[in-house]
This record gives C-alpha cells, sequence and structure tokens, in this order.
C-alpha cells in the first residue's frame, strides 16, 4: 500500500471525511484490521480564507508548494488536496513535486462519465464556479459542459459555504436553498451536479436530489485509495 499525503485543514471539517473514507475505503477493501497509511498536513484555515478573498494567490501557491514538499520528504506517495478551490495551484505544485498530485476534478470527470452525462451543474465557492481552472479542466481534458448558477445565486452558494458549512454549521433552510440552486441548473439542462466543494455533502446528499450529485470528497478520496492499492 503506498503512503497518501493530504493536504487538509481546508477545512478541517472535510479533512475528517477524508481521514473516514480513506480508512473506511482501505478496510472495505483489505478486511477487518487495515486502514490507510497516510500523512496529514493541516493547515489554520483563517490565514488561508484571508489571503484567497484577499486575492494573494501567489502567496498561497508558494505555501501549498512547501506543504507538498513537506509531504513527499515525510514519504507521501501520492498527493491529495483537501479542496475543491486550492486546486487551483495544482498545475504549480505537481512541477514542484516529483510524487502525482490526483486531481480532485479528474476523480469526479471519472464519475461523470461512468453515469454518461455530457453536462452538469457545479457549486462550489465563487472561484471554484468562476474562475477557469476548474471548468475548464472538465471541458477541456474531458469534454464534459459545465453549468453555473447565475451571480446572485453563486454569491449566496459562496456565502453558506464560509459563513456555515466551514464551522460545521447544518441548517435545514440553507439545504433547502441549495435544492432549489439545484432545480433551476436541472432546468438549464445539467444531468447531475458536482459538490464542487468539500463541504457541501455535508449538508447535502444524493436522497436530497432528483437528479444525480457528485460528491468531490467521496470520489476524491475513494480514488486516492484505489491508487494508493494499485501496483
Ligand atoms: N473546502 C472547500 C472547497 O472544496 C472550500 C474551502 C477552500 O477554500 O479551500 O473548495
Amino acid at each position: 500500500m503506498k503512503t497518501i499525503g493530504l493536504i487538509g485543514g481546508m477545512s478541517w471539517e472535510s479533512s475528517l471525511e477524508y481521514y473516514r473514507i480513506i480508512n473506511k475505503t482501505v478496510k472495505e477493501k483489505l478486511g477487518e484490521l487495515h486502514s490507510c497509511k497516510c500523512i496529514m498536513y493541516s493547515v489554520d484555515f483563517a490565514e488561508i480564507e484571508r489571503l484567497q478573498h484577499e486575492g494573494e494567490w501567489d502567496q498561497l501557491t508558494v505555501q501549498l508548494i512547501d506543504i507538498a514538499g513537506k509531504l513527499e520528504n515525510a514519504g507521501a506517495e501520492i498527493l491529495v488536496i483537501c479542496t475543491n478551490t486550492m486546486h487551483k495551484m495544482a498545475d504549480e505544485i505537481q512541477q514542484n513535486i516529483e510524487i502525482p498530485v490526483l486531481h480532485i476534478v479528474d476523480a469526479t470527470a471519472e464519475e461523470i462519465k461512468k453515469k454518461k452525462l455530457r453536462s452538469v451543474g457545479l457549486l462550489g465557492t465563487r472561484f471554484t464556479m468562476e474562475q477557469d481552472f476548474y471548468k475548464g479542466r472538465l471541458k477541456e481534458k474531458h469534454g464534459i459542459d459545465v453549468i453555473v448558477p447565475d451571480e446572485r445565486e453563486r454569491e449566496i452558494v459562496h456565502t453558506i459555504i464560509y459563513n456555515e458549512l466551514i464551522s460545521g454549521i447544518i441548517k435545514d433552510d440553507s439545504r433547502k436553498v441549495f435544492q432549489n440552486v439545484i432545480g433551476n441548473l436541472k432546468r438549464q439542462g445539467a444531468g447531475g451536479v458536482i459538490l464542487g466543494c468539500t463541504e457541501i455533502p455535508l449538508l447535502i446528499k444524493e436522497e436530497d436530489s432528483d437528479i444525480p450529485l457528485f460528491d468531490t470528497t467521496t470520489l476524491h478520496a475513494r480514488k486516492a485509495v484505489e491508487l494508493a492499492l494499485s501496483q
């Protein structure tokens, strides 16, 4: 089994999910007493969030490259960045380490293609919904078209992520808001919706939607185990 290096703390609420899912998956595949070989570097999210909202992406890139290097030196053999948003600098991170970065978009696209969907909705932070690093990779590398909510809904989704989900606050009202947004994406032609923020699956589950939801936390974590167990 290869050792998985995880860049966590963005937020720790979802890093807990990664830790739980990778261990559960290893146990499922190898049996009772098995668990995942992994190393997590967990950041102070308050510092990260401030730099994100100030647009200091270069500084964040330097920080994440540094952390990735530490995990590689500590013995990680695969790198998992436990957040969608911070895949903005995934290519720069990959250029600075030898071990492979398992891109969250690729893990998610694999599942979308299994369901034979060509057009999906995307929910996530404003950075993920509005910038090209995520939608662009889905389109160019995987041929998947992406529909995002309108400006007003993007603002609402972003605010719920940062003000509630990252602090572990789960509200029925916010679930209803997300269900409405998903309904609007469906009306615009989305055959499914990517939960493209690792905390969204804490709020909304498959049974809350009448179209398929792609839980990026689970898909990413399970793919990491598949790679860790492959020869
Ligand atoms: N976990 C979130 C994501 O998947 C948001 C936190 C962050 O900005 O990294 O995008």
